[in-house]
């Protein structure tokens, strides 16, 4: 089948997708990143190393900040490329050089670019995500108690998140806290905080999760943790409008990482298609079992349009919300459901933590919930079709 991203891609991009691809098949095979998975709340220092080594933390960071430059489209090459194998562990890469390297782009202060990029793209900084709260993700701002008050030389912060994932191992974390009760919408006196995670005060604990196992997710406690001035990204009180691009962007490599999940998914069932033997022949000669695979190759080119139609008008300038949502809702639903047919396809072996079908399914069951619910994403959709805001 023709490459369908033809008209897409420039020459430069194919050429890049062919380096990452290389990589990946080289440094970070899926029995090697299967194994790393399994090590529940051991951070993959070895993945964090290759990827370091490759340069992959600084694509997307501008030069002029240390990073390789790259538009939004090398991101998503990047991240589908890196699923294929790694799956949900590709988050180990994006947690940092994307969402935490993105919002100090499009919000810090110029001295908090200068000082942190640079050591993002070169793998001396960790950051972490600290936005969800236990009493809710879905709504955010409704749930959310975190608070930051300003004190003599900076602020004093107050609150809980919840499964912030690579809190653990975080050098920062990037924490959204009411700073304002005085607001006539809820949506603004909320501000963005760089926090390092070794002040007193923090208390971090891994839950115990289903996927993504080594790279823990953590409920994280500010018990009057005192930070500088310094710590505020951005304006203070308009942290939520701050994050917003951040969000957006980030679906699409949500999406990506769904998209190269289809791909080891793919890969796989035709392998054992081809090799599994019942009755007297190949177990693909059945047509039932075809009919899967080919679900799933339906679904793989459907996803991958959307990814890249999205990321292509973003490496425009062109706004994204709208298929940013529709390519995140797709290709999560595709991807998990494509690894639970993979599963049927390999029988036992599907059941078997030896392959890595299961790997693919509890990765991609994730990425319907978060970062933000298929549900609510279907939601947003809905309204920008000019129906009443339902939330
Ligand atoms: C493994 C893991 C890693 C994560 N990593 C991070 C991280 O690094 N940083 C971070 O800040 N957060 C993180 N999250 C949090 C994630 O973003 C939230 O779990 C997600 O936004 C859903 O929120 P919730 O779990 O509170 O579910 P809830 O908000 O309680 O939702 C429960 C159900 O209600 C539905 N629902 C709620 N409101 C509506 C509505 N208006 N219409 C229709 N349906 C609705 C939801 O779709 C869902 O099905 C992570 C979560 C997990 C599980």
């Amino acid at each position: 089948m023709e490459d369908m991203l033809d008209s897409i891609l420039s020459e430069e991009d194919r050429y890049f997708r062919e380096v990452v691809r290389a990589w990946v098949e080289r440094e970070c095979p899926k029995a090697w990143c299967r194994e790393l998975e399994r090590r529940e709340d051991v951070f993959p220092q070895d993945l964090w190393d290759k990827l370091v080594a490759f340069g992959a933390l600084g694509i997307g960071i501008p030069e002029e900040f240390g990073g390789q430059g790259g538009s939004m489209l090398n991101q998503v090459i990047f991240a589908r490329e890196l699923a294929r194998t790694a799956a949900g562990l590709t988050w180990v890469w994006g947690v940092t050089s994307f969402s935490g390297a993105k919002l100090l782009l499009y919000a810090g202060s110029p001295e908090q670019k200068q000082a942190l990029l640079p050591k993002i793209a070169t793998g001396t900084l960790k950051t972490a995500m600290a936005f969800t709260e236990p009493g809710g993700g879905t709504d955010l701002l409704g749930g959310l108690r975190t608070r930051a008050e300003r004190r003599e030389g900076g602020w004093l912060l107050r609150g809980e998140k919840i499964w912030s994932t690579g809190a653990s191992v975080a050098d920062y974390l990037v924490v959204l806290a009411r700073t304002d009760d005085a607001v006539e919408r809820r949506t603004q006196g909320i501000s963005l905080l760089l926090v390092p995670r070794d002040l007193p005060g923090i208390e971090i604990q891994p839950l115990p999760k289903i996927g993504m196992r080594a790279y823990s997710s953590c409920t994280v406690r500010f018990d009057d943790v005192y930070l500088g001035t310094d710590a505020l990204i951005g304006e203070e009180g308009k942290g939520w409008y701050q994050s917003l691009e951040m969000l957006n962007y980030e679906r699409l490599i949500n999406a990506a990482t769904c998209l190269g999940i289809l791909d080891g998914v793919i890969e796989d069932a035709l392998e054992y298609l081809r090799t599994r033997r019942a009755f007297g022949k190949p177990i693909g000669q059945f047509q039932i079992l075809q009919h899967y695979v080919a679900d799933m190759a339906m679904w793989r080119a459907q996803a991958e349009l959307l990814i890249f139609h999205a990321a292509k008008r973003q490496s425009e300038g062109k706004p994204i919300a709208m298929e940013a949502a529709m390519a995140k809702i797709a290709a999560s639903e595709y991807a998990n459901r494509a690894a639970d047919l993979g599963i049927q396809i390999l029988g036992g072996m599907g059941y078997s933590a030896e392959t890595d079908m299961q790997r693919y399914w509890r990765d991609s069951r994730l990425l319907r919930i978060g970062p933000i619910s298929n549900e609510m994403g279907k939601n947003l959709i809905a309204e920008q079709l000019g129906l009443p805001r339902s939330f």
